[in-house]
């Protein structure tokens, strides 16, 4: 007899729940996605051990009628492919597995009532056993309560899988979030163990980002609006000083739905690289619209990654609308800066003071976005030979007015300082930092405009490189020369450089060329050759930029703020250093004990 079978339904529906239901958070997400597509505007979440015995999701939308709960329960059963286009997806859900296999690892019990029905109906799956429709009262007015219990218990060896309650409630609220993100009109209220742990009702985007993302991270990121061909790219987008190790303070939504996309990733890192140091990363939130026939949404399982058509065009919209955004905005500096800064200050111990709460300043309200001249002179002004060797070791001047958002200088220190006020606020600027930012910004400029200048070789290099890494190098040939890097083939074997960047003449070409083949190979497409140049202008900036240790004149101190005022990021240098900081009147006053 042949061993070949057809496998039982509930091991079908087990196996597939091994792809799709990981953890606690995976059945969170299918059931609350469910309530979302039903039309839900209000859900509550009940959770037990972190989902871990019970996990309860209660919606008020249109509700299952008592004949289709069966169905609901059914492998490849969904109501959301009503043409058969997978290309045409507008729901979050479209595979009809997530209950069937919910229902084959868990205890699951399915209660709902339609708006004319005059009680409610369940069934309980318990084993992949499925019980008849039995009135229920567990759901007021419209809607569905499902309720799984004891996950796993069906197979227990993904129970040895499951982490320590407070990582599979940060796995929870992680799921719970991003969906709370991209319905921001949907009322949410999570508790566990009968704590609640987030409520949050309608509001608009920008509420609702605020209540899930934070105020740190609402004060120091942009609304961000682009519109590129036919994708809009709208959200938030963090300053460059508010960076992380990680990149979990980035969240992205394709047409609503909440995806984690190493496309998006990478966009986003490329668009921060120029501002930040290695290694760190952005923070943003960004909700991408674009037509549903330019996504495929049945990659993956659990339906959090995607598949762009036209993946190099949303990578390149996704750089220009960051980088236009940041660039645009008027200087800022991270909030966290100031009040860390503030929060060090110390008074002397032999001053006492009756006993308060903390010296740190509440809030810092972010600076007021102007709008400021570009400054071309930058260069030229910020380079060394132009200032002028006088000693002014602290100077003070009154009744001047403020002329823009960083203020009016009022003194140096350290010959390395500016202090400067403005309305409420005072700043204090690292004047090297804020020079070097604006020497490589105008360096940069002059690139892009007039080209970069090539140094052609008298002799050329003649290099040999394995054939895959030639194929590579010759095929990005033309892309390379334009930045002053000429190759062609020679011989059967070799390579030719005829040409490189005069500023990079004494960078080892072929290890430049072996970076950019790595790149080439790794992602499509290679920066490498842009950072080289970049990071050569960085240095040329840092040298060539006013120093540490170098007095200022008050008009001098002057025009470097009003430069710095109308220079993209010159809120920090190009290491990612902040090039100033901003700190409150209020916070002075507290310090002092003056509120
Ligand atoms: P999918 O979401 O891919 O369709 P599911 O197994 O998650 O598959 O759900 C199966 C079907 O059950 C859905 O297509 C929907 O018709 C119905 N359903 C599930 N949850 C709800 C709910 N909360 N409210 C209304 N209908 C629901
Ligand atoms: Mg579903």
């Amino acid at each position: 007899m042949s061993s070949l079978r057809l496998l039982p339904a509930n091991l079908i529906n087990q196996i597939a729940a091994g792809e799709v239901i990981e953890r606690p958070a995976s059945v969170i997400k299918e059931i609350t996605e469910n309530a979302l597509d039903a039309g839900a505007t209000s859900l509550s979440i009940t959770l037990r051990d972190a989902g871990k015995s019970f996990i309860s999701v209660t919606d008020n939308a249109k509700g299952i009628a008592k004949n289709d709960l069966p169905l609901c329960l059914a492998r490849h059963a969904t109501s959301k492919i009503p043409d058969d286009d997978l290309f045409n997806i507008s729901s979050l859900g479209f595979r009809g597995e997530a209950l069937a296999s919910i229902a084959s690892i868990a205890r699951l019990s399915l209660h709902s009532r339609t708006p004319n029905s005059e009680h409610g109906w369940c069934i309980n799956v318990h084993g992949g056993e499925m019980t008849v429709a039995t009135p229920s009262v567990l759901v007021k007015g419209h809607g569905t309560v499902v309720e799984v219990a004891d996950l796993f218990y069906a197979t227990p060896a993904r129970l040895k899988f499951m982490k320590s309650n407070p990582s599979e409630m940060t796995a929870n609220m992680e799921v719970i979030h991003r969906l709370a993100l991209a319905y921001p009109h949907v009322a949410f209220k999570v508790s566990h163990h009968d704590k609640m742990i987030l409520e949050v009702s309608a509001e608009s985007p920008e509420e609702r980002v605020m209540s899930i993302l934070g105020k740190t991270f609402a004060e120091n990121a942009l609304p961000l609006h682009a519109q590129v061909g036919d994708m809009i790219i709208t959200g938030f987008a963090g300053i460059p000083t508010y960076n992380h190790s990680q990149s979990n303070q980035q969240f992205f939504f394709v047409n609503d739905r909440p995806v984690k996309d190493k496309l998006l990733h990478m966009a986003t890192k490329l668009a921060y690289q120029d501002y930040m140091p290695h290694g760190r990363h952005g923070a943003c939130c960004l909700f991408i619209q674009l037509p549903r026939e330019l996504v495929d949404m049945n990659v993956h399982p659990a339906k959090i990654e995607v598949r762009f058509q036209r993946s190099q065009d949303v990578r390149d919209a996704v750089i220009a609308a960051i980088k236009g955004h940041l660039g645009s905005s008027a200087p800022l500096t991270s909030t966290h800066l100031g009040e860390a800064a503030v929060a060090s200050f110390t008074r002397p111990e032999n001053f006492p003071l009756p006993p308060r709460q903390s010296y740190a300043p509440q809030s810092y309200a972010a600076p007021s976005r102007g709008s400021y001249a570009q400054s071309s002179a930058a260069y030229q002004r910020y380079t060394a030979p132009h200032y002028a060797q006088e000693d002014h070791p602290v100077a003070i001047i009154e009744n001047q007015s403020t002329e823009g958002l960083l203020g009016t200088p009022k003194a140096q220190l350290f010959n390395a300082y500016i202090i400067s006020q403005a309305e409420d606020e005072f700043y204090i600027v690292d004047q090297h930092a804020a020079a070097e930012r604006m020497t490589y910004e105008s360096l940069k400029k002059q690139m892009e405009h007039q080209g970069v200048s090539k140094q052609p070789l008298l002799i050329p290099e003649i290099i040999t490189f394995p054939e895959d890494v030639r194929a590579l190098l010759l095929e990005a040939a033309g892309e390379l020369s334009l930045f002053g890097l000429e190759i062609s083939s020679f011989g059967v074997s070799d390579i030719m450089v005829q040409a490189i960047p005069a500023i990079l003449k004494e960078t080892p070409i072929k290890g430049l060329l072996m970076d950019i083949a790595e790149d080439l190979r790794a992602e499509g497409h290679s920066s490498t050759l842009k950072d080289h140049l970049l990071a050569k202008l960085s240095t040329i900036a840092c040298h060539g930029s006013i120093r540490f240790g170098r007095p200022l004149s008050l008009p001098e101190m002057n025009a470097l703020l009003r430069d710095i005022e109308a220079t993209p990021f010159s809120d920090q240098c190009n290491h990612g250093r902040p090039s100033y900081i901003k700190l409150s009147k209020a916070s002075l006053e507290k310090l002092f004990e003056r509120t």
